[in-house]
């Protein structure tokens, strides 16, 4: 998508290239030095870097460049002066309003709008995006065989097998650098691996693209928070719904879908009243504390309608009345039939959140079972509290 956006800016700037030869009929490199580049980026820092507004706003304030006019007024010098007050500027700008102009108002607006409560995405009413059929209970969802990853000399996942079937919560655990994120990041394929399959549905996912694996079904989140900070809890939210839509780039960029984006947007403010943060929908992500970033993560990984959703560490930074409502929010997940596999720390939650445990230490699997089962096995009090032979 990246890549996508990259190229499509690249063309606007030849295109204005193309015009600006055609106008002048001669093309040389004086106009392209080192102050205009300074220029461009001015407009964009001056009106809001992100935003469509800040960039027009931007290249406003500087192509008419207020400067020229008042100096002269001022002083006799006023060219000589010209690239300091610019600078000045800038530096003020950069420490006062980072947002640009167009932060500074969206800001003020926010705070008046907040005051009157509206943040909700209260659209009109749109047909929901289609649902995913889900397997029937029971019937095996993922399979990992053999799973191997060595980073150099480090194998950090060392032949781990597991299955998981449909509507079960699978607790992965184990202590630190046991290897349960390496494990995860390879299920998911955010990681190659050394050596290994992983069965996903009908489909052997090992080496497929993310994105690919996603669209199959199975949604994420990180043990480091992955949101896009300076964007609102709806849009980040909103990202999480883009493999099931249908309009492209072009489509999406010349504003042609409204209705399929009312639906994502609809989509992503019902998984946020799912999570509890629907009445902040419009505050930015970056905004809230890191416990709730996480639960965020869910409601982006919920708007992506996953067979398998795999948590990596969610309840980390949570107080003890969020906890317990993550823990219904997982229940409930699992009796809509959604399956869920998670690395978690808080053994208290854990147990009583899961249908069965796999222990890992020192990249290698350790044990498999029912919590109690788990819970009075010596090996694993031996992993968590240190040998004691
Ligand atoms: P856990 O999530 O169980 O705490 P990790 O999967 O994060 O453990 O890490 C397992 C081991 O792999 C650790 O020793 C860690 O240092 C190592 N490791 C993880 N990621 C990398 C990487 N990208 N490069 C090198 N070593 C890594
Ligand atoms: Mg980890």
């Amino acid at each position: 998508m990246r890549l996508s956006l990259f190229v499509t800016a690249a063309l606007f700037a030849g295109l204005a290239g193309w015009l600006y030869a055609h106008m002048n009929r001669f093309v040389s490199p004086s106009p392209f030095d080192v102050r205009a580049s300074i220029e461009y980026l001015l407009m964009a820092v001056a009106g809001g870097l992100g935003q469509l507004a800040g960039a027009l706003v931007g290249a406003a304030l500087v192509l008419k460049n207020g400067l020229q006019d008042v100096l002269p007024m001022l002083t006799q010098r006023a060219g000589q002066l010209e690239a300091v007050a610019f600078a000045a500027l800038f530096i003020l700008l950069l420490h006062f309003a980072r947002g640009g102009v167009m932060g500074l108002l969206r800001r003020w607006t926010r705070r008046r709008g907040g005051a009157q409560g509206v943040s909700r995405h209260d659209a009109p009413p749109v047909d929901p995006l289609p649902h995913r059929k889900l397997p029937t209970r029971g019937t095996q969802v993922l399979s990992v065989n053999g799973a191997v990853k060595r980073f150099g000399g480090l194998v950090a996942v060392n032949d781990v097998s597991f299955d998981v079937k449909a509507g079960e919560i699978v607790g992965l655990i184990g202590p630190n650098g046991a290897g349960k994120s390496t494990m995860f990041n390879l299920l998911t394929c955010t990681l190659p691996m050394s050596a290994g399959q992983v069965r996903f549905l009908d489909h052997d996912i090992a080496g497929m693209p993310q994105r690919q694996v996603a669209r199959l079904g199975l949604a994420r989140t990180f043990q480091h928070v992955k949101l896009r900070p300076h964007m609102s809890l709806l849009d980040n939210v909103a990202l999480g719904a883009h493999s099931r839509t249908r309009s492209g780039i072009l489509k999406a960029g010349l504003r042609l879908d409204r209705t399929e984006e009312n639906q994502i947007l609809q989509e992503a403010q019902r998984q946020l009243d799912r999570i509890g943060l629907g009445d902040r929908a419009h505050e930015l992500a970056g905004s809230l504390p890191l416990g709730t970033q996480r639960i965020l993560e869910i409601a982006r990984a919920l708007a992506a309608d996953p067979v398998l959703l795999v948590l990596d560490e969610p309840a980390a930074g949570l107080r003890r009345k969020e906890k317990m409502a993550l823990g219904d929010l997982l229940r409930k997940l699992r009796e809509e039939g959604v399956t869920i596999l998670i690395v978690e720390h808080d053994m208290d939650f854990v147990m009583k959140l899961v249908d069965r445990l796999v222990v890992m230490n020192f990249g290698s699997k350790l044990v498999e079972g029912v919590p109690s089962a788990v819970r009075a096995d010596e090996r694993v009090q031996a992993a968590y509290l240190g040998s004691v032979v």
